[in-house]
């Protein structure tokens, strides 16, 4: 196989060396270049892969400045891997605005798809995967963690979460808090020799980890989505109703829809049938 010219966003494992792909290895053979965080880490892969293509630092502290050069090489016809030191790069990652320079200027972006924590915790974790929203790391206070969860509280979809082990016990506490009852599945140290999938309800995720004291490793949290109200037909034109007294049609089916979780359009029929006999 000879690479076409482009960038190649390449994942590689999580934990478990032997997750890489065959596709992934022969990309970070046959490229000139590969774009990595850590070059320490990315060595280690090469070692045990027989991978002998350069390294280069590209990450959030040197981006700005070594872009233009990337970019250039990739003018220049060569086909360059960006990896970061696990899974997925871009998510939680560097390497989303040298993926949108390089599109920018209709350069090839190849992705070479594999391991991402989110992903492979939300397919353990027993959740609702048709409807889920990734919200990468909460924030590490406790204030602007609440806000966040504040503002996800109404999204009807399984929230999925990056947290680290010392952060983990008051970011269960905080989605106790603001987000009530909800079940929460721990995914630790997936692939790796230790990993742990420990699902509960948030408050006895809470105690235990109080306990057990804050665990190791990292971790991907999923919240389950908060459980649909059974709205009667009453209370349904009562409150779309109220919200056409200040909003449009369009408007109040879509409030409506966030606040119940049903179907935006038999919520915009009702309303429009609300309208028609007022
Ligand atoms: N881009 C990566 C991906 O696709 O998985 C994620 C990078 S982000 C900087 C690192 C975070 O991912 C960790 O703090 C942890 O929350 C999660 N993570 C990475 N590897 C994991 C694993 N083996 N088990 C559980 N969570 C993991």
């Amino acid at each position: 196989m000879s690479l076409k010219p482009g960038l190649y966003v390449t994942a590689t494992p999580i934990g478990n060396l032997k997750d890489m792909t065959f596709r992934a290895v022969e990309v970070l053979q046959q490229a000139t270049l590969i774009l990595c965080e850590d070059k320490r880490v990315t060595a280690k892969l090469c070692q045990a892969y027989d991978i002998q293509t350069p390294l280069s630092a590209y990450h959030d502290h040197n981006g700005e400045m070594v872009r233009p050069k990337i970019l250039e090489r990739l003018r220049n016809d060569q086909a360059i891997a960006i990896v970061s030191d696990a899974g997925t790069p871009l998510i939680s990652d560097p390497g989303y605005k040298l993926v949108r320079a390089a599109r920018d200027e209709g350069l090839s972006v190849f992705t070479v798809p594999g391991p991402c924590a989110a992903i492979a915790g939300l397919s353990v974790a027993g959740a609702p995967t048709d409807r889920f929203m990734f919200a990468g790391f909460l924030p590490a206070k406790t204030h602007a963690r609440r806000k966040v969860l504040t503002d996800l509280s109404s999204v009807h979809a399984t929230l999925v979460f990056y947290e680290t082990g010392p952060r983990l016990i008051e970011a269960l506490q905080d989605i106790e808090a603001v987000l009530g009852e909800r079940n929460v599945a721990v995914a630790r140290e997936l692939t790796k020799l230790h990993e742990e999938l420990r699902s509960d309800t948030v408050q006895e995720l809470v105690t235990y980890y109080e306990n057990a004291g804050p665990p190791r490793g990292e971790i991907v949290l999923i919240v389950t989505p908060p459980e649909k109200e059974n709205w009667t037909e009453d209370q349904l034109a009562q409150m779309l109703t109220d919200l056409l007294a200040e909003n449009s049609v369009k408007d109040a089916a879509r409030m409506a829809a966030e606040k119940t979780g049903m179907a935006r359009k038999t919520l915009y029929d009702m309303a429009l049938d609300l309208k028609k006999h007022d």
